[in-house]
Formats: structure tokens, sequence, C-alpha cells
């Protein structure tokens, strides 16, 4: 398949941007890019597109601000720097928008919180909410607490693993390189990138070991590594030189402009095969015949209304079971309740759970997105729930 015909419906796109192509040669935040970059986000967003940000700098920013002659310094030094930077480069961000009467929202994240399923899915409601208030997120690694990520790389694999928790369409990693060449790394300059990658294979990786820079950690290897984590989970990723004017707008007409990495499997059939067969099942939901129905038939989600029975107990974020009166497993989900909310909210309309709760994390229990049909073999159903 071309390139083309993966990007031409993306609609959530993940953004991220380093270290090299926010500053200038002398390694301060360059005010014009930040212009350019959000100039096509708020032009993108205005089309209709959903635009998540991932943006290193914030340790150029504080070496910047604080000593700007200290080019090495210790991982302490360097979250201190971080720390310093992150608040200059929020304001970056915030000034561009500004021109446009638009916010911008700081977002930390660890890869520890996008392992811990409670709080990967409350940095996953968040972003969603700032995606509807259209606010543009801006993500980086916290970096006061994170000490092996600054030590080795690397906010490409947090825009990876970003780009799955939003499900966006696709990410965009833009460098200071035009994309990924054949001969990285041995100095030849110029040099036209591979336009295409149908798999990230042990020598595409071996290829990518070049120099990573002084400012920024990452390198082409950590670009690679965070295109093969993107495009396993059926995601496709393209590497671009961030200084080109319109780079985000080409890459999403279709353009060749940099390295296109295809995803390697459907990603609904990736993400319904995770949740079916990778996720230990933490209790069960007996439905109502009318909320079977509901989800087997008509691919619509699960409501609080059609449950009757609640067993195990489970946390929010967890994989639950769905049977019916009978007693048959008929879907497998992620429910974003626990066991002891549902108890409560059972048989209750949607629009009650929060008078009755005090909050309300989802209208659904399971969301259809996240809710897979079993056959009665206990397999996965290949339908589409949508
Ligand atoms: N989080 C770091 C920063 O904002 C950057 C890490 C990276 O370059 O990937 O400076």
């Amino acid at each position: 398949m071309e390139r083309s015909a993966y990007i031409r419906t993306a609609r959530r796109i993940v953004v991220k941007i380093g270290t090299h192509v926010l500053t200038d040669d002398r390694g301060r935040l360059a005010t014009e890019i930040f212009d350019s970059v959000i100039d096509e986000v708020v032009r993108l967003s205005e089309a209709g597109k959903e635009i998540v940000i991932v943006s290193s700098g914030a340790i150029a920013a504080g070496r910047a601000l604080l000593a700007p002659a200290h080019q090495t310094a210790s991982i302490p030094e360097k979250q201190a720097l971080a720390a310093i930077g992150q608040t200059q480069l929020m304001g970056m961000y915030q000034q561009a928008l500004d021109r446009y009467g638009k916010r911008a929202a700081q977002v930390l994240l660890t890869r520890d919180d996008l392992g811990h399923r409670r709080r990967y899915l409350n940095a996953r409601n968040t972003l969603f909410k700032l995606l509807q208030f259209s606010v543009v997120p801006v993500v980086n690694e916290n970096d006061t607490v994170m000490v092996e990520e600054i030590k080795f790389g690397d906010n490409d694999s947090l825009s990876a693993r970003v780009t799955i928790l939003v499900d966006a369409d696709i990410l965009i990693l833009l460098t200071d390189a035009p994309g990924l060449c054949a001969r990285h790394g041995t100095g030849v300059r110029d040099e036209a990138p591979i336009p295409f990658v149908q798999e990230v294979t042990p020598d595409l990786r071996r290829l990518a070991r070049g120099p990573s820079g002084l400012l920024g950690t990452g390198g082409m290897a950590t670009k690679i590594e965070a295109a093969r984590i993107a495009t396993e989970a059926g995601h496709p990723a393209v590497i671009a030189d961030g200084k080109r004017p319109n780079v985000i707008t080409d890459i999403l007409e279709g353009r060749q402009v940099g390295t296109f990495f295809a995803p390697l499997e459907d990603r609904l059939s990736h993400k319904k095969h995770w949740i079916a067969y990778s996720l230990p099942k933490k209790g069960e939901l007996v439905l109502d015949d009318g909320a079977v129905r509901a989800i087997v038939h008509k691919g619509k989600s699960l409501l609080s209304s059609g449950v009757v029975e609640v067993r195990g107990r489970f946390d929010s974020g967890e994989m639950v079971a769905c049977l019916d009166r009978d007693g048959i497993e008929r879907a497998r989900g992620i429910t974003h309740y626990s066991s002891q909310e549902i108890l409560r909210i059972a048989g209750k309309q949607s629009g009650e759970i929060e008078s009755i709760l005090g909050y309300r994390i989802q209208d659904e229990v399971i969301h259809r997105d996240e809710l897979v049909l079993m056959t009665r073999q206990g397999t996965c159903q290949a339908r589409r729930t949508e």
C-alpha cells in the first residue's frame, strides 16, 4: 500500500518535536520555530485534525537560561535544567498560541505512568478531554523523576507510547535530519532519505546507530525504535526534517517527505487481540438481554443500565468478561469503572452515574473500541464492533 493510503484519513496525530528542531545555533529556544509549528497545528485543527505535541527542549532551555557555556551535565543537573526550562518551553508554545487566542496544556508523563493501567487510563482521559476542549496538549517526559530516560533517551519512545495511548492515526517524529538515510552516521550529507520502510528489521536498527546530539538524547536509533513500537501496534510513523516549512501539512497530504514506516498490522485487530488474550481477566459482568443484543448485534458500548451482576473484584482499566444470563461469555473489554463502582451503578442510567458516585469517569462502562466480541469457542471475533 502507498503511504498516502495510510495517511489520507489520519485525523488524530502525535507530533514529536526534538530539541534540535526547537533551538537555534546557540542552543536557545527559537521563537520562529514555535510560531511555524503552531501555525500548522492551528490550521490543521481548524481542518478537523486533533494534534498532540510531544516536545523536548526543556533541558536545552534550562541550559540556555542558566549555564549556556556548560555543555555537559550530570543527571541531577540535567533534571534541574529540565525543571527550569520546562516553564520556558511551555511559555514559548503558549506565546505562539496566544496569536490565535488558543491554549496549550502541559502534560508531564513517565514511562511508569503508561505501564500502570489506572494512570494510563487517567492520562488518556485527560488527553481526550484536552482535545475536546480544542486545547493543544504538549507532552514531555517528567524529567524530575525519570533518570533512565534522560540518560538514554528519549522522548521518541514516549511519543510512540503516547501514539498508542491516544490511538493516534499517525506518529510524526520531527528531527534535524531529513529522515532515515541509507548512509546515516557516515558523515555523508545531502543524501535523500529512504522514502518507505515496510518493516523495522534488525539491519535497519543497526543502520540507525549513529551519533546522538549533545542536547537531545535520542539520535536516529531511538527514532527507529519509536517507529518500531508504533508500527507494531498498527500506527504508521514518519521521521522528517522539523525545520522544513509546512512539514506536518505536507506529510498529511501524502507528499514524499522524510521516511514513512508502514504499520505492521491492522490497529483495531491488534488492540482487540491484546484485550482478549494479553490482559488477565479480573472479573465478570452479567448483562441483561438488551445489553447483549446491543453489544453483539449493534456494535454498541456497554452501559451501566445493562449490567445485572458483578463478579470478582477489579479496578478500573482492567479486563473483564461480559456474560449473558446463561453464563456464556459474549465479550471481553476494559472497564472504566471498578467492581465496587459498578455494584452501585448497575441497572442505572448513565445520566445517574454522577449523582450516585459523586463523579463520572465516562458514560460507558466499557467503550465499544475496547470491547471484543467472543465466539462460542472462546475466540475473538474478527468482525469489527463498530
Ligand atoms: N525531556 C527532555 C527535554 O525536554 C528531552 C529528552 C529527549 O531529548 O528525548 O529536554
